[in-house]
């Protein structure tokens, strides 16, 4: 296959590029804006492999997106690129605006042109597009319940609002058009190259730093944790074999509030680099004021991808989160060289939001 990536220079998309160049004959285009989150040393490893290359450029450019297709022809596109930080979407909504609606209804356009073009003078192409997004278009759970395909969108941050306007945009294009789309709505992802903004790299390199762990609120917040290679892998067999025009739920089936998270990475660095005063790590946490609209709880059934296309995650939250560590500490220039770039909202201490 000949697969187009948009945004393969973030965290998702290197590890899903550096998977297929290791395990399968299939060319890879990484189309990437390198915006903070894009970073060309993620592909190092793969950069001069002949099944890959790279075009810098923005998915809200018709024209070159068009170039691109009429001169890769794809067999298929995953479309991973976005603005994908929810606190930076609280401060500039704008930018998520931006890329995830208007970005991706450019693209869906040239990608149905394209096709439309090719069907007018009888080439009938088989593409097939898959939209990666999140399960955080569902909004929030309570202690009780869990979301299958069919919940309804209920998204309370402007990065989960987007990203639930792209959703409908691309089902929009399938219902009008024909547009040959697959959704996954996915649970939270940890692992190598993730951008120490979010929340497992930026406790593990706050640590590592000696830095305050600031956490939201009590930590009581949930999420459903998914290591990086498995999403890559339910991704690949949606892209695969998934139904046209159906959508996915990927997760993990680890429930984990942050607090539990953030103590198991200080007792697995307690062991792994112990802190030269003795001490640990969870010395270091700071409650701080809660997100604003924070959902409490995600939580995601997977049993439709794991019924119909036979796929399930191989890591544990245990093993997973171990790797993860472990790449971090092995890996200390990656994200230390671009740190500085790092987003830095003002967080207040959690008694002047009590007062
Ligand atoms: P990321 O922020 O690490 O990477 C996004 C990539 O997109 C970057 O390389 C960036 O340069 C590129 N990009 C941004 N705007 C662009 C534009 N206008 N044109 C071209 N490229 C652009 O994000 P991620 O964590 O790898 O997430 C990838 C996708 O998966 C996103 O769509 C996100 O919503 C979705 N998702 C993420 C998670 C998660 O836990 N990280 C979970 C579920 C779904």
């Amino acid at each position: 296959m000949k697969i187009l990536i948009t945004g393969g220079c973030g965290f998702i998309g290197s590890n899903f590029i550096i998977g297929q160049i290791k395990n399968t004959e299939n060319q890879i285009l990484n189309f990437d804006k390198l915006s903070y989150a894009g970073n060309l040393k993620n592909l190092q490893s793969i950069d001069d492999h002949p099944n890959y290359q790279f075009v810098k450029g923005d998915i809200c450019d018709f024209k070159l997106v068009y170039d691109i297709l009429k001169d890769f022809n794809p067999d298929a596109i995953v479309h991973f690129a976005a603005e994908s930080h929810v606190d930076r979407s609280i401060n500039k909504p704008m930018d998520f605006i931006q890329t995830n609606i208007v970005g991706t209804a450019t693209l869906i356009n040239a990608c149905n042109n394209y096709i439309e073009a090719h069907n007018k003078i009888s080439k009938q192409i088989n593409l097939r597009f898959l939209h990666v997004s999140t399960d955080e278009v569902f909004g929030s759970l309570g202690y009780n319940g869990i979301f299958t395909e069919e919940s309804p969108y209920k998204p309370s941050s402007p990065y989960s609002a987007s990203k639930a306007s792209s959703d409908h945009l691309i089902r929009a294009w399938h219902q009008t058009y024909g547009f040959p789309a697959l959704i996954t709505n996915c649970s939270n992802n940890y692992g190598p190259f993730q951008y120490p903004e979010k929340l497992i790299p930026l406790m593990i390199a706050n640590c590592v730093d000696e830095k305050p762990l600031p956490i939201y609120g009590e930590g009581l917040n949930i999420r459903d944790w998914l290591f990086v290679k498995d999403h890559c892998d339910a991704i690949y067999s949606v892209l695969k074999d998934g139904t046209i025009g159906e959508t996915y739920n990927i997760g993990g089936n680890n429930e984990i509030k942050n607090i539990d998270i953030v103590n198991t990475i200080c007792s697995t660095l307690d062991e792994l680099k112990p802190r030269l005063n003795g001490s640990s790590y969870k010395e270091l946490i700071n409650y701080v004021a809660d997100r604003p609209g924070h959902d409490f709880r995600y939580a995601i059934d997977a049993s439709k991808i794991k019924k119909e296309l036979g796929w399930s995650p191989k890591e544990t939250f245990e093993t997973g989160i171990r790797k993860t560590i472990l790449w971090y500490l092995e890996n200390q220039h990656w994200w230390k060289n671009i740190q500085d770039k790092t987003y830095n909202r003002k967080l207040k201490p959690k008694e002047i939001r009590e007062k």
